[in-house]
């Protein structure tokens, strides 16, 4: 048995990021087709194998004129309209044959191919055609009442981008314009980096499915359900794993067995210094342990350490002290393998509704905390009165973390206090 009592000392949250973020590396990439690369990181540079578009065509339903004979036409008005001779219709996806001599128009729609001696497009609400409609004008005289700009409503082919340039770089996030982008320039298929597959182990002999009823001093166990949300929302695959009783043996070969198939593993619960908490004795005992306690609240029973080159976090068992430990120490780290560079939250400064009243603190406070806007655009925010890590609902209720700083307790109604969005995503702005 190993030594039971090895701790760290208390280290900061943000010694306790640098710790975490250091052992962890871009994940291998894999390839994927386009919709599973939508959002996430490219791994290569993506550049089109053709012009964008490889032609130049009309961006308005109308007719392709040619410029110069406008120009050669005199005086051009709603009394003096000048007329054209309809020679065909072309849609999109198909191509007028041969050319448009002088004196003759196309009827075009959008994204039809501008026929080979035209160079204008007039919008049809802007002409008159001959008869009652404008469908198959072909014979028939179009007039037009104004001379029209030099290549009006013209896109000229390569206006995106031409054959060969990189549209998408290495380490740009797949959004909605990527994704079309992917396809616009032939890319089926792009290399990304792997999802990290997330072993997720709840620990505590009091533990029962979500399906069974809790006998005497049981509970269900919910851990593995929110820790696996915020591993999907992070961007990584959750693997729920069974349940492992409070047992040094057990929960040693637990995680013995997920390293070997897993890119880290969480637990949940015997995080701390109880006579049946394991983790940090077994993550010493069967590989490196950096920490196990950091200096916030909820979340100071935190272990980290490396079994077998996989990196282990070790959350409270509590479950918003779990959920809070994941947001602060395991999201980035999932991040940065997915290649983010972004990874802190946005930090919204807000007026404190009410006062904090806790007794002066030396943690740093990470409080489930509401935070709005008023009508006037002012961010006020209030904490959720009932701040006992154990419960959850609490942070259903909070779409921030409300940060108090080391010794900063108590703060008066009217402070002004920075709140953690977890509402929104790293780098937005
Ligand atoms: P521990 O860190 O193991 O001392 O657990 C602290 C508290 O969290 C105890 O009340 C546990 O019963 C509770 N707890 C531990 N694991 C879970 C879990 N997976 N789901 C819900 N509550 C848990
Ligand atoms: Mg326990």
């Amino acid at each position: 048995m190993t030594d039971r009592y090895t701790t760290s000392g208390l280290i900061s949250v943000e010694d306790a990021r640098k710790v975490v973020l250091a052992h962890i590396d871009l994940a291998p990439v894999e390839r994927v087709g386009i919709l599973d690369s939508f959002g996430r990181i490219l791994a290569q540079d993506i550049s089109s194998d053709i012009d964008i578009k490889s032609f130049d065509d009309s961006a308005m339903d109308g007719f392709a004129v040619r410029y110069g004979d406008f120009s050669a036409a005199g005086e051009v008005s709603l009394a003096r309209p000048f007329s054209l001779t309809v020679v065909g219709h072309i849609g999109a996806g198909s191509v007028f044959e041969g050319g448009v001599a002088p004196g003759c128009a196309v009827r075009i729609m959008t994204g039809a191919p501008l026929p080979e001696g035209t160079d204008t497009v007039v919008k049809i609400e802007d002409v008159q055609v001959e008869g009652t409609s404008a469908e198959n004008p072909a014979g028939k005289t179009v007039r037009v009442p104004f001379v029209p700009e030099q290549g009006a409503n013209v896109r000229l082919r390569g206006e995106e981008a031409r054959a060969g340039d990189v549209l998408l770089h290495k380490g740009e996030r797949i959004g909605i314009a990527g994704a079309g982008l992917l396809a616009t320039t032939g890319n089926a298929e792009m290399l990304v980096y792997r999802r990290p597959r997330v072993a997720i182990i709840a620990t505590g002999t009091e533990l029962v499915d979500v399906t069974q009823m809790p006998g005497p001093g049981q509970i269900r166990n919910s851990n593995n359900y929110s820790i696996a949300a915020a591993a999907i929302a992070a961007g990584a695959e959750a693997h729920i794993l069974p349940v492992v009783g409070d047992s040094y043996e057990a929960l040693a070969d637990a995680l013995l067995s997920a390293v070997k198939d897993h890119d880290f593993v969480v637990t949940s619960g015997g995080a701390a210094e109880g006579d049946f908490d394991f983790i940090t004795p077994v993550v010493r005992g069967h590989g490196e342990l950096f920490f196990n306690k950091v200096n916030m609240k909820p979340g100071k029973a935190q272990t980290f350490g490396i079994i077998e080159g996989v990196p282990i976090l070790g959350l409270p068992g509590n479950p918003s002290a779990a959920a809070v430990g994941f947001e602060i120490l395991l999201r980035p780290a999932i991040r940065k393998t997915l290649g983010y560079t972004q990874l802190d939250r946005p930090v919204t400064r807000a007026i404190l509704k009410e006062g904090i009243h806790k007794k002066q603190e030396t943690r740093r406070l990470y409080l489930r905390a509401r935070l709005e806007r008023d009508d006037d655009g002012q961010y006020r925010v209030a904490p959720q009165p009932n701040q006992s890590s154990a419960l959850l609902g609490a942070l259903q209720l909070s779409n921030c973390l409300l940060i108090v700083r080391e010794g900063l307790c108590p703060l008066a109604a009217g402070a002004i206090v920075e709140c953690l969005r977890l509402d929104i995503e790293e780098g937005t702005i």
